[in-house]
């Protein structure tokens, strides 16, 4: 159920209301908008009269949730969420966020190069795994947690805030002093114990499509985290499996509008992972941002022919610079900036 409180209202009507919810077995998520406080209680009481909300002193409207998402659904947070990280930098607003960076840290070199030229293209986040799922055993599996001091380091030196796939609940205290952002990765979509952990942590997570996942699975998936008390959550599409093999996955730009209606979560695209091919990624990267992504997540490589995990889909610092410059006349069309 969703009960929107008046603009006008007192807090001691909204308590009114929280109680009443509570009482009758519900879970009660808040949240405080720009001109409204909005109640969405979550859970199954075996009957209630949501007209009884509706004639409470201060409730503007009380509707049941018919949608399986209840938290990640738009009605919860209809003017969209929005992330404010540390140095300032606004998640879901006005701006496309710009995240970029190599598939993995692989030295204290590649990655401080890589951070210079993230910066230096106008990038906010530096991406990079220090924890790699690799679908064969034998391939690198990442610095671990040398890598994730690097990332701190670099960007501390650069300005730039770290995002970084976490694989397993064991890794979430480890990361937490090094990182701005969790990053859960495809595989991991529907780990469910591992998105219920972040749901309790209180620092943001983007979360990945799975390589198979309906849009609804994601916002189920997201519903883990956000359901935990974590509201600071962004997702991301990148690519599903098909029938077609010319490019690693097929890029699915018509979840980016589609998930901006249904949710208010902000919504990234990773063309990298979508197409696989470096020269498809500023084209589709273009695309997402047009379809209203509120930010790209991008491989980039100083040096993508060295590189020890996806090379063939990471930018040269070039192109990456190029397509920002791109992005920056594309963006205004659709209303956005990019810094
Ligand atoms: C990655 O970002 O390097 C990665 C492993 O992505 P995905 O989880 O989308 O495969
Ligand atoms: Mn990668």
């Amino acid at each position: 159920m969703i009960v929107v409180m008046q603009g006008s209202s007192a807090v001691e009507e909204v308590q009114l209301v929280i109680e009443r919810m509570v009482e009758l077995g519900f879970n009660v998520h808040r949240t405080t908008g720009v001109d409204q406080v909005i109640l969405a209680g979550v859970g199954s009481p075996s009957h209630f009269d949501v007209a009884e909300f509706s004639v409470l002193p201060g409730v503007q409207e009380a509707y049941r949730i018919s949608s399986p998402y209840k938290l990640a659904g738009r009605s919860f947070r209809p003017e969209g969420t929005r992330i404010t990280f540390p140095n300032g930098v606004v998640v879901g607003g006005e701006q496309v966020t710009m995240m970029a960076g190599p598939c993995s840290v692989e030295s204290r070199e590649q990655i401080l190069m890589s951070a210079k030229l993230a910066a230096k293209a106008g990038c906010q986040f530096l991406r990079g795994g220090a924890f790699k799922p690799r679908s064969s055993p034998y391939s690198f599996q990442g610095m671990g947690l040398e890598g994730l001091k690097l990332l701190r380091e670099v960007t501390d030196e650069t300005g730039l805030l770290v995002i970084t796939e976490v694989m397993e609940i064991s890794q979430i205290e480890l990361m937490l002093p090094y990182i701005d952002c969790f990053q859960v990765g495809a595989r991991n979509m529907q780990n469910f114990n591992l998105l219920r952990e972040l749901g309790h942590v209180r620092k943001p997570v983007l979360m990945k499509r799975g390589i198979a996942a309906t849009i609804e699975e994601v916002l189920l998936s997201a519903e883990y985290i956000l359901s935990g008390g974590n509201y600071d959550l962004m997702l991301c599409e990148r690519g599903i499996r098909t029938f077609e093999t010319y490019t690693r996955n097929t890029y699915d730009v018509s979840a980016i509008p589609v998930l901006k209606k249904l949710t208010h979560l902000p919504v990234f695209g990773d063309p990298s992972h979508g197409v696989g091919k470096r020269e498809f990624v500023p084209p589709l990267a273009l695309a997402s941002v047009a379809a209203g992504a509120d930010g790209l997540l991008l491989e980039m490589h100083p040096n993508p022919e060295k590189a020890m995990s996806d090379g063939a889909q990471s930018l040269y610092p070039e192109q990456l610079e190029t397509l920002v410059a791109q992005l920056r006349l594309l963006a205004p069309v659709v209303g956005r900036t990019v810094a």
